[in-house]
């Protein structure tokens, strides 16, 4: 493939924002050690499809507000595209596209059939009601039903999203249908086809993945002192297993600030009290901390699991962590993934350390196909393995290559994409 005219090499892609960069900037690292073709390569610098859309909402005062959605598929080589759906007010179509990349490397990883996809609405869900927030999701869901679809693309889960969420883009997608059609998102809740696993799934994988990582270094798990940045779904939930498996989880937070205990705080406690009040704002169970200060705390083991760009070439210099798991997708800044390496902190990347969520996603989604539902052990067992095989692949190339273990697994990732696509052809 040439490379593209003059004119075009410098026309501003609508997606070309600092994330969707940082995106490409890893990909063209990994590209010289995956060893690809070149015009595979310049195909997969770009997703497939990018889509605008303009909800209008009616609020509860009675008045109409119009919220830009967007929704990306970076890669359909591998099977239909997955990814989660997020509301948050810095949601845009470079923060998609970038999220979309990753998500084709990750289900590549992990040898899930699927491509990686990215959606949101730009809005702040924390000052909308339940009602708002729903009509806000249904109409979404219509707009994307011409490129959405069990075959096409299967929506998830993210920031602010839920299970409650889920089941109403399901719902709508069905009664478009007239028919119940569960395998069209997952994360939903059990009561309509979802998996009884995957609420746990993504924080659960993180600390399996953190476990591997002990074992190989020689660590124990339970003599860790853990710091968790973010409180909800995949923090909350892996500060809960981590604490439930004996480590000590010194500090935890949301967006209202951290709490930190040298002696290890009381987690079921924190969850109790993010459950009745929202948020852990208030929370006195130890010190207040500001998150910048939380990021820089004296612990073994730090993860990240808020959102991206948390760990810069400002910040990392002051870590003093002696491992970063990264929960979040693209919490660390190409800057600081070298000074950490300069520093020789481990960082387990986000691609093989929060694929659990798109794991058992996939595990969902063939449940609901079969119609035929698997027990948490079963699913929870699935789950080990998958991580376990994928994890002893990326320890092994980055051994093998002398290369970071991001750098491993996207190469993985990168690997078997470039095979599916030489295989196919670019079309036509
Ligand atoms: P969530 O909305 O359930 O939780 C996010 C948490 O982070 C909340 O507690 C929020 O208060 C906190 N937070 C937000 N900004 C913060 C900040 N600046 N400092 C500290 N805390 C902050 O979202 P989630 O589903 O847990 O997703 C978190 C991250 O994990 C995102 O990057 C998401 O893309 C990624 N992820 C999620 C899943 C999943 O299955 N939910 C899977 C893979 C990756």
């Amino acid at each position: 493939m040439a490379s593209p005219p003059e004119a075009l090499a410098h026309a501003p892609l609508e997606w070309d924002t600092p994330l969707y960069r940082m995106a490409v900037a890893q990909f063209d690292q990994a590209v010289p050690v995956a060893d690809i073709p070149d015009d595979i390569a310049e195909r997969l610098r770009y997703p497939e499809r990018s889509i605008i859309v303009s909800i209008p909402v009616r609020m509860d005062e009675g008045h109409r507000v119009v919220f830009p959605g967007y929704r990306v598929q970076h890669s359909s080589i591998l099977g239909p595209t997955k990814g989660g759906i997020r509301y948050d007010l810095e949601v845009s179509l470079g923060e998609c596209a970038a999220l979309a990349m990753w998500m084709t490397w990750k289900c590549a990883l992990l040898r899930l059939p699927y491509g990686g996809a990215k959606g949101g609405v730009r809005c702040e869900p924390r000052s909308m009601s339940l009602p708002e927030v729903e009509r806000l999701t249904r109409r979404f869901t219509s707009d994307l039903l011409p490129v959405i679809g069990p075959q096409e693309d299967i929506p998830a889960p993210d920031m602010a999203t839920n299970e409650q969420t889920m089941a109403w883009m399901m719902d709508t997608y069905s009664m478009q249908r007239g028919y119940a059609v569960p395998e069209i998102v997952t994360g939903k809740p059990i009561s309509i086809g979802g998996s009884v696993f995957r609420h746990e799934a993504t924080g659960a994988g993180v600390v399996m993945v953190m476990m591997r990582a002990c074992d190989k270094l020689g660590w124990r798990l339970d003599a860790q002192r853990c710091v968790v940045q973010g409180f909800g779904n995949v923090g909350g939930i892996a500060a809960h297993e981590l604490h439930a498996l004996g480590a000590r989880v010194v500090a935890v937070s949301d967006v209202s600030g951290g709490i930190h205990s040298e002696a290890g705080l009381d987690i079921p406690a924190l969850e109790e009290y993010a459950h009745l009040h929202g948020s852990l704002e208030g929370c006195t169970a130890g010190l207040r901390v500001t998150n910048e200060e939380l990021l820089e705390l004296d612990c073994d083991i730090l993860v990240l699991a808020a959102r991206e760009d948390q760990i810069t070439g400002e910040n990392a210099w002051r870590v003093r962590a002696r491992m970063i798991a990264e929960g979040a997708n693209g919490p660390t800044s190409l800057e600081a993934d070298q000074i950490l390496g300069e520093r020789r902190i481990l960082v387990l990347p986000d691609i093989l350390t929060n694929a659990g969520g798109v794991t058992v996603s996939y595990f969902e989604w063939v449940q609901d196909l079969g119609r035929l539902f698997w027990t948490r052990d079963e699913i929870r067992a699935k789950l080990a393995e998958k991580l376990s095989d994928a994890f002893d692949r990326v320890w092994d190339l980055a051994e093998d290559r002398e290369v970071s273990l991001r750098t491993a697994a996207l190469v993985s990732g990168i690997r078997e994409v470039s095979n599916a696509l030489e295989a196919r052809g670019i079309f036509p």
